[in-house]
């Protein structure tokens, strides 16, 4: 597609995350009722931004800087809410998107929080179990005054897991001088963790797949999937799909990209992963190229790993019937045009992945009452809130004659913006 082509909005200068974001507001802008148009210049300012020196000593004695963010971006519906991502690409524009993002998400799925994120500019995989816990540990305490139960609750993202989260309460207890176990969820069962966290981004990604494949008459049982990005999300997608009979035919990670359009084998693949620590070697697969993986046939595709793979140079080579955003922002504005003019039906992040910070949220609200719920009870709530959000998101689209991402952000946008109005200013 040229330039020429394209809105206005989009210049393929202000293509960063931060961008993205504000272009997205900027299109459903007009969709929003007229009260709200005073406040939607809320959406465009964080409401705050930390940066932070983060320095460790190193195993060899010698001590070294990171730099480490956390952006609140909008606060009105409760406290913040967003994971904590550890990336040698992680920047100030990236967090605030990603802050961004989650103040729709959360007003989708309805949970009473505001929308916030956090990373460190590190790449883990140069640390050493005991450095990792050294970046985290200060990390934490320079973000304590922005952090807590009531103010803002962190949880896992890209390289961060439930370890680094049982150190983040840790250290922020220490300060506290009490445990407070509901300062992060996504942590240990041993520490107030819940069960069903693990799994939930990608079973929520299963569920919006299967909304969107009951609307399309689309079949699970028997359709070819491809999922970018094996940790959290991808690998949790790609098994679930596997379990409803779905055939895995490609993923990807940093390491390699592994196809069989017979079906991968998904458990022996983490096994493998967990084993050797790459895809590369893995039995049962072939190795194709990682440009290759966006043009595997397929009916399903998973982005699970990081912003922009899905771009104006690969979008036009997806041959999918539904995308299906694992990952924060992996379809730039203009891919997401050239999907549409091609037919592909987008599941847009917001809603997609939003199965993780629902179970986080019921984390949280099980450490308030230090009362914990079986994992039924957690999936049955699961599966209704993110079915029932999937639902209103596709009559809107319909009705409306919008993508699912712009209906969706309309409903998270006027839900924040309402509540925005109605607090009204201070002082
Ligand atoms: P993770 O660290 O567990 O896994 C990331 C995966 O992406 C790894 O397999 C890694 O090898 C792969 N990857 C990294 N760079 C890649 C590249 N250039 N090409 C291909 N693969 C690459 O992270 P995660 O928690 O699964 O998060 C993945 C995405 O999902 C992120 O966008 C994150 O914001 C989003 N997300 C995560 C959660 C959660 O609960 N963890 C919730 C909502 C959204």
């Amino acid at each position: 597609m040229s330039t020429a082509q394209l809105p206005s909005y989009l210049s393929k200068e202000n293509i960063g995350p931060w961008h993205i974001f504000l272009q997205q507001v900027e299109q459903v802008a007009p969709q929003l009722d007229r009260t709200l148009w005073p406040w939607v210049e809320t959406l465009r300012r964080p409401k705050r931004s930390l940066i932070v020196d983060v320095p460790i000593r190193r195993d060899n004695g010698v001590v070294e800087h990171f730099e480490g963010y956390r952006v609140h971006h909008n606060t009105s519906r409760g406290p913040g809410k967003g994971g904590v991502r550890f990336h040698q690409d992680v920047t100030l524009s990236e967090v605030m998107a990603l802050a961004g993002w989650m103040t729709i998400k959360n007003a989708v799925v309805n949970v009473p929080f505001g929308g916030a994120k956090g990373g460190v500019r590190v790449d883990p995989r140069q640390l050493s179990p005991s450095e990792l816990e050294g970046v985290t540990r200060r990390y934490t305490s320079e973000i304590s005054s922005m952090i807590g139960p009531n103010q803002d609750i962190p949880a896992p993202d890209m390289n961060t897991n439930a370890q680094v989260m049982a150190w983040m309460m840790d250290t922020y207890s220490m300060g506290e001088g009490r445990t407070v176990t509901g300062v992060v969820t996504g942590k240990p069962l041993s520490l107030g963790g819940s069960l069903g966290r693990p799994d939930a981004t990608g079973r929520g990604v299963f569920v919006t797949a299967r909304e969107a494949a009951r609307k399309l008459d689309l079949p699970i049982e028997g359709a070819r999937v491809a999922v970018q990005g094996f940790g959290n999300v991808g690998e949790a997608s790609a098994r679930i799909f596997a379990r409803h009979g779905a055939r895995i035919v490609a993923v990807q990670d940093v390491s390699a990209t592994v196809y069989n359009p017979a079906g991968l084998d998904i458990l022996a693949l983490k096994r493998f992963q967990l084993e050797n620590g790459t895809l590369l070697g893995a039995p049962g697969c072939e190795f194709v190229d990682s440009a290759a993986f966006w043009s595997v046939p397929c009916e399903f595709m998973v982005p699970a790993a990081l912003e922009s793979q899905i771009n104006r140079h690969n979008a036009g080579e997806i041959v999918a019937r539904v995308v299906v955003e694992g990952a924060n922002g992996p379809t730039t504005p203009e891919a997401d045009i050239i999907l549409a003019e091609r037919g592909i039906t987008v599941v847009p992040d917001v809603l997609a992945n939003a199965g993780g910070v629902t179970v986080s949220y019921f984390e949280w609200v099980q450490d308030f009452s230090s009362f914990f719920w079986s994992e039924d009870e957690i999936n049955a709530r699961l599966e209704r809130i993110m079915s029932e959000a999937f639902g209103a998101i596709w009559s809107m689209a319909e009705e409306r004659k919008l993508s699912l991402r712009a209906a969706a952000f309309v409903i998270g946008c006027s839900r924040v913006l309402e509540a925005r109005a109605i607090r009204g200013l201070y002082p």
